[in-house]
């Protein structure tokens, strides 16, 4: 099972990778938005980081809410909100479950997509974190945390290559219309990111 400190670990995986791939995702937000999600990204888990050292969380929900209430308070644009609106729904999902089981973390990918959804609108094909999190939620399935993890983050990795010859109909890449087309989408490609961070801590 996965348990707060399980969490926390993974969370500071995620936060590595961000930083890794910073320049990697301003790039990609270079050509189709306005080149911050990188930027954006790197310090909202920086900011996670710190949050969640000062308050250590004891169960995965309120780890989850941090996160949550953290992402939404230091991250601005369109991504700040979704993903913590995502982690929010996560959090409310697994209450206050001491030891998350993989149909737990299922329950909370569910809900984190829904999250996205509720707040953003975007529909698969859009070419938004839509297209790597939705494949991740549907493929979210195995014996064990490792398991299901590691097939929600190909499925994302799979699902965040899909949104390159994509057109955006979301989000401020829509308003480059048919110039959008050839790159792919940040968002999806920080989605796909932070499920690979998880998985890897969890194998
Ligand atoms: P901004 O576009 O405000 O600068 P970011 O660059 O941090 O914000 O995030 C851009 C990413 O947000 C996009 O690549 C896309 O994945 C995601 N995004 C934008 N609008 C939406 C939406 N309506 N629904 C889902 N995801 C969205
Ligand atoms: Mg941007
Ligand atoms: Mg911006």
């Amino acid at each position: 099972g996965c348990t707060a400190s399980d969490l926390v670990a993974a969370l500071r995986a995620a936060a590595a990778t961000i930083r890794e791939h910073r320049v990697e995702l301003i790039q990609l937000d270079r050509a189709i938005g306005d080149g911050d999600h990188g930027e954006n990204m790197d310090r909202g888990f920086t900011a996670v980081i710190a949050a969640l050292d000062a308050n250590p969380p004891d169960t995965p929900a309120s780890a989850l809410k941090l996160v949550a209430t953290t992402l939404i308070s230091k991250v601005g644009g369109a991504a700040g909100p979704l993903y913590g609106t995502a982690f929010l729904r996560a959090s409310t999902a697994v209450k206050d479950r001491a030891e998350l089981t993989p149909a737990d973390l299922a329950e909370a990918l569910t809900a984190a997509l829904g999250g996205v959804v509720a707040r953003g609108k975007a529909e698969p094909g859009d070419k938004t974190m839509v297209d790597a999190l939705d494949p991740a939620v549907q493929a979210a399935k195995g014996d064990t945390v490792a398991e299901l993890l590691a097939a929600a983050a190909d499925a994302a990795a799979a699902g965040a290559d899909t949104t390159v010859p994509l057109v955006a109909r979301k989000g401020r890449a829509s308003y480059l219309g048919e110039r959008s087309a050839g790159h792919m989408d940040p968002g999806a490609r920080s989605t796909s990111l932070l499920l690979r961070a998880f998985a890897e801590v969890a194998a």
